[in-house]
């Protein structure tokens, strides 16, 4: 980057944090993204005239709301709902729902920012948004989490549409909870649309949707590893997490002839050195899925298999790393720790689960390093499928939705490489993406003038 470029940079981002204070998750997204961008910015007058990225990191409209609900034993609890609907330039708002305990206005701007980029990379027409609650569904029954999906629901449905913005799941929310929030939105506007994505697929869902973020990281990463000869066969899988992203991540692996040998959840991590066959995998899905378990308990169904407590599963030896978890999972030393066990490629299935530190120390090192907003792109893709499938009112075959994930997958890897390839031939995956999901929601608001 060149003096100009950097001094861009440094000024921009002073006036992100100074306008946006408290916020260290959205001011680590936009920095990302400005520093791929800033050469382009400061070589182009008109992208600097309209003030493009400054739009871009302004978010069009966050609502924020009172969510009271009832627990079981009749005491009146209250949650705070948020809908950050972020850039609308190359179609509605679209993005997923977070409920944990951790959610924030940092979380959401991040998430909804990364969004914007991530949508148009996908090639299809979708803006970026994202939302969620404070609320925790862990621990909670199926009837608490019902009334606080529905009171969410009665307040956010004022602002979203099939036209206009379109949620989805994230973290805490699945199936069951797009279904409760499916209901009431279904109630109170007496409609059956496609408002919603990650529906049953019964009611209007896409085949694959619950599969296509977790298929679609790996077949980016099946796109990096041919770049240099290499394939998922024979290779050492390290993921973390195992809810949704981890779960299908950890499926497809298996089925391109890799052994997973870690899942893990917040309280730790499990490592099985005999790696996880498909039988393990479908417990492991019960588990997480049925009876809503932890992950320590795969290692006393499994004497193989060790816990460790409190640990993330970065120090195991492997070829393939996937964090599947959540944001700001993998440090600068953990990344170190992976690039000496020989790691040769990192696709993330989460989104930002990498400090800046360890993308820096991946870079450095020249491994086949995808962001989340390229890599996990495949779950949104396949919201938009469901889309169109709802709007033409009917339902492609699995084949059908697998074939074109895949071929969205492979093209935002050939934009990757299109944008990102550095002069010795290293892909820096980061930049591509950035560039690639830039140009076109940039030259929509340019043609779309100051709005
Ligand atoms: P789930 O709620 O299904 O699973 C989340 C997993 O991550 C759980 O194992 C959870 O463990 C773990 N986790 C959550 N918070 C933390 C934390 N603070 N520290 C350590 N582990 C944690 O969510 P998803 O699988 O849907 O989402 C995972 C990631 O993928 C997120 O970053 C999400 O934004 C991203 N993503 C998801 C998409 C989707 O289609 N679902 C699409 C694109 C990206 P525990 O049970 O202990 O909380």
């Amino acid at each position: 980057m060149n003096e100009q470029a950097k001094l861009y940079v440094e000024e921009f981002m002073a006036r992100i944090v100074a306008k946006n204070p408290n916020e260290p998750e959205f001011h680590q997204a936009v920095r990302e993204v400005a520093e791929s961008l800033a050469p382009h910015i400061v070589a182009s007058p008109v992208l600097q005239k309209m003030k493009i990225l400054e739009r871009i990191a302004e978010p069009e409209r966050v609502i924020i709301f009172r969510v009271p609900w009832l627990n079981d034993k009749g005491e009146v609890e209250i949650n705070r709902g948020y809908r950050v609907q972020m850039n609308s330039a190359i179609g509605p708002y679209k993005g997923g729902i977070r409920f944990h305990p951790s959610v924030n206005l940092s979380i959401l701007k991040f998430l909804a920012f990364e969004q914007t980029f991530k949508n148009s990379l996908t090639t299809l027409p979708m803006g970026g948004g994202k939302g969620g609650s404070d609320f925790n569904p862990k621990g909670k029954s199926d009837n608490e989490v019902m009334r606080f999906c529905q009171s969410f629901m009665t307040e956010l449905q004022k602002y979203i549409g099939h036209d206009t913005d379109v949620p989805a799941g994230d973290i805490g929310v699945g199936g069951r909870e797009v279904g409760f929030m499916f209901g009431q939105y279904k109630r109170l506007r007496d409609e059956f649309t496609g408002t919603l994505t990650g529906k049953g697929r019964d009611w209007g869902g896409s085949p694959l949707r619950p599969e296509a973020t977790g298929y679609g990281t790996c077949y980016f990463a099946e796109e990096m590893l041919a770049t240099r000869g290499e394939s998922f066969q024979g290779k050492t899988v390290c993921i973390s997490g195992s809810g949704n992203v981890a779960q299908y991540a950890c499926r497809k692996a298996i089925e391109l002839g890799a052994k997973v040998v870690t899942l893990s959840d917040s309280t730790g991590y499990i490592y099985d050195p005999e790696g996880i066959d498909l039988e393990k995998w479908e417990y492991v899905m019960e588990l997480k899925n049925i009876f809503r378990g932890r992950i320590r308990e795969y290692a006393e169904q499994y004497p193989s298999a060790v816990y460790h407590e409190g640990q993330r599963p970065w120090g195991e030896k492997c070829d393939i790393a996937m964090p599947c978890a959540t944001q700001n999972e993998l440090n600068g030393e953990e990344a170190a720790m992976l690039v000496k066990n020989g790691c040769i490629c990192v696709a993330e299935g989460a989104n930002m689960p990498s400090t800046p530190e360890a993308i820096r120390c991946f870079q450095e090192n020249k491994l086949l390093y995808a962001p989340g907003k390229a890599s996990n792109a495949g779950g949104v893709a396949t919201s938009g499928l469901e889309m169109c499938q709802n709007s033409m009112r009917l339902t492609w075959s699995p084949e059908e939705v697998d074939e074109k994930l895949h071929s969205i997958m492979k093209n935002i890897h050939e934009m990757c490489v299109k944008y990102g390839t550095e002069e010795d031939g290293y892909v820096n995956y980061v930049l591509g993406a950035n560039v690639g999901g830039f140009m076109k929601v940039a030259n929509a608001m340019l043609a779309q003038g100051l709005v």
